[in-house]
């Protein structure tokens, strides 16, 4: 105690000191267990208060997009692996018309039609689908995926647009297609039929009145007829250019590959419209520039078309001066064709006009104005182009540029006179002399060119006298002959008159006037190299293209069964055929006309030597009577009878329908006389007549 009452009072002051510590620190421990909590709470609030911010904004995200979603037209909603619906909006709803609850139940809209399901790379089906709704029919466009819920679930999630208009407006436009289809297929039918039906009568005319035209007419009579037949021909070109137009329209006409000769076109082209040209006191003629190859393929009768075109225009619009046929080869390869003429040229504007369809000159006479809408279409469908260059006044040129194969093997034209063989032209023409000009530099000669006799003569009088003379007689009867006088004198070999064929029949024979030969504008190459290079001889003066021949057919009568309906056809193919010494049998329908072939065959009647068949009659038709014919002599083992359709088709198709049918050759009406007397020729005796 003593140490205690000795220490007793500092022990106190310790344990007062340690209580005091003890105190002091337990009440800042305190404090700052208390500042430390006060804080914790604030931090807790600040941290309730930001997740209860997200909380509202995730809410209203949700809300927005939940607005947006069922806000949307389209149809939206996803099924469990059951197929139970776990979510539909209200484009859904409103959709399957159900006032009961959707949502957890295998729920359907009622399909009326499921287009094709389609199936993207990345999973999804497509689909369109016709549905029934309270609203009516509906067409809607699905767009089906798989989705993952929060929960790791897999949902297949549906999208469907509303897409009934664009399928209606689709669906207007295939029908409007189809009916404009149909449309274009009756015209170009009724189109057909037409030119079918005018074909028959107009054949009848034009036939008819050639049978009235070598009768004995009078002068005015013979005019008469000869208006009626150019009118029923002019009446049948047009026919054929319509049919034309609405085959290249409706994309029906096909073009044929063929081998065909270019000299030949080039120069046939020129003669059929000489009489033309000639008889309107202009000139036509054609030339092949060097190096063009001559055998080509392509299609001839669509090449031709082009051509005629082209030339009976020149020529139709041409008063004075005359039409240049030419063809060349282009740098590229191409054949180019150009028509020149010298008559009143075409305006600038009206040039990219012409080539329009039904688009022709006013006042410029007959003429639909398709032929150049067509040689156009023809043109283009080759593979080329057709092009006008001209101006008013001065005449105009159209080009056919034609990329055409040349055949490989031609052979190449020779050169038949030694260089420095002179030659003298004298004519004056602004195509037919040029041209012959050239041809003769193809063939050797160096050429002089004079426009008349005096400047001709004048030629003669001041250089050697030329090997070769070529005067048109056009420069009149005394200066061809003073002309052929001098050059005879100076020692010329050979003179050649140029005549027009009305020129041939007036002049008489060019001996008379000095000259060795002569040659026919216009000029065809081949006649041209055989009077140079051929032994000179005077020329026939008979006219070796006459039709008017009569021709024979044999000793036994030559037995022609004829099967025609139309009594002015029948009487025009009888009498064109008794024309050529046939026997006609006719029969005025199908039936009896195969009644008759069949009892020939089994001997009970005379034998026919070809039979001549109109497709369209009553009752069996021509194809049936064929196709039977065919089987009985198959049946009674016996060679085939020639067999000749006769129609007013002249379709590709009906030729193809013709020839599968039986028949060996096809004739389109009008039936002319040169095509019936092919038929008479031993040669064409197999082969299929156009
Ligand atoms: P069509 O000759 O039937 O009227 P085309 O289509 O062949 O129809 O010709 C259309 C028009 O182009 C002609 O009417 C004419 O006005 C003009 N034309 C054609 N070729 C020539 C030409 N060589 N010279 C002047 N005009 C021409």
């Amino acid at each position: 105690m003593v140490s205690l009452s000795s220490g007793s009072a500092g022990s106190i002051a310790a344990l007062f000191l340690a209580f005091a510590l003890g105190f002091l620190a337990t009440t800042l421990w305190l404090r700052f267990r208390l500042a430390h909590s006060e804080a914790q709470t604030a931090l807790r609030e600040a941290e309730i208060e930001r997740l209860r911010d997200e909380i509202w904004q995730a809410r209203e995200s949700e809300e927005r997009y939940r607005g947006l979603i069922e806000g949307q037209n389209d149809l939206i909603l996803r099924r469990d692996p059951n197929d139970r619906i776990v979510y539909a909006n209200p484009a859904f709803l409103e959709a399957a018309g159900s006032d009961e609850p959707v949502t957890g139940r295998c729920f359907s809209l009622k399909s009326i039609h499921t287009g094709e399901v389609l199936l993207t790379a990345d999973g999804a089906r497509s689909f369109d689908q016709e549905i029934e709704t309270g609203r009516g029919t509906r067409w809607i466009s699905w767009l089906e995926t798989m989705v993952r819920e929060p929960d790791g679930r897999m949902l297949r999630q549906s999208v469907g647009r509303d897409i009934t208009e664009r399928r209606r407006s689709e669906e207007a436009l295939a029908g409007a297609q189809r009916k404009a289809e149909a449309a274009s297929a009756a015209k170009s039918r009724f189109l057909a039929t037409v030119s079918h039906e005018l074909r028959t009568p107009l054949s009848g005319i034009t036939g008819m009145a050639d049978l009235l035209l070598d009768t004995g007419l009078t002068p005015e009579q013979a005019t008469y007829a000869r208006a009626v037949k150019s009118s029923g021909e002019s009446l049948l070109f047009l026919i054929d250019e319509i049919l034309d137009f609405s085959k290249i329209e409706s994309g029906k006409l096909e073009l044929v590959q063929e081998n065909f000769d270019l000299t030949a076109l080039v120069e046939g082209v020129a003669e059929l419209l000489a009489p033309r040209a000639q008889g309107k006191g202009i000139e036509i003629a054609s030339f092949i520039a060097p190096r063009t190859p001559r055998l080509l393929r392509g299609d001839l009768a669509r090449l031709r078309q082009i051509l005629l075109n082209l030339a009976g225009n020149a020529v139709k619009f041409t008063t004075q001066g005359g039409v240049g046929i030419t063809v060349s080869i282009s740098a590229e390869g191409r054949t180019v064709f150009k028509v020149t003429d010298t008559g009143e040229g075409i305006s600038t504007n009206r040039q990219a006009r012409i080539f329009e369809e039904f688009e022709h000159g006013e006042g410029t006479g007959a003429g639909a104005g398709l032929g150049l809408a067509i040689s156009r279409r023809l043109a283009e469908m080759m593979g080329g182009s057709l092009g006008v260059d001209s101006a008013p006044g001065e005449g105009a040129t159209f080009t056919a540029d034609i990329p055409l194969v040349a055949v490989k093997g031609e052979p190449q034209p020779q050169r038949c006179f030694p260089a420095g063989s002179r030659a003298l032209v004298v004519a004056r023409s602004p195509f037919e002399a040029p041209y012959l000009c050239e041809k003769l530099r193809e063939l050797g000669f160096d050429v002089d060119q004079a426009v008349d006799a005096s400047h001709g003569l004048a030629v003669l009088a001041a250089s050697p006298a030329p090997l070769l003379l070529v005067a048109d007689a056009a420069i009149g009867e005394e200066a061809a002959r003073a002309l052929a006088g001098r050059a005879t004198e100076a020692g010329t070999t050979l003179r050649i008159m140029l005549l027009s064929p009305f020129e041939r029949r007036q002049f008489g024979p060019p001996a008379a006037f000095g000259f060795d030969s002569y040659l026919v504008k216009p000029i065809r190459e081949r006649s041209l190299r055989s009077r140079l290079v051929e032994p000179i001889a005077l020329a026939p003066s008979g006219n070796s293209r006459s039709l008017d021949a009569k021709r024979t057919v044999g000793h036994s009568p030559f037995r022609v069964l004829l099967a025609e309906d139309d009594e002015v056809n029948a009487l025009l193919a009888t009498r064109l055929l008794e024309r050529e010494g046939a026997e006609v049998d006719r029969h005025h329908d199908g039936l009896s006309a195969l009644e008759a072939a069949v009892s020939a065959m089994e001997g009970k009647g005379p034998a026919y030597n070809f039979a001549l068949l109109d497709i369209r009659m009553p009752g069996l038709d021509g194809h049936e009577v064929a196709r039977r014919i065919r089987k009985e002599e198959a049946r009674l083992r016996h060679p085939p009878l020639r067999l000749v359709a006769l129609t007013a088709n002249a379709l590709q198709e009906d030729r193809a329908m013709a020839l599968a049918a039986g028949f060996d050759v096809f004739l389109v009406k009008p039936v002319v006389r040169e095509d019936l007397s092919r038929l008479f020729a031993p040669d064409t005796a197999k082969s299929k007549v156009a």
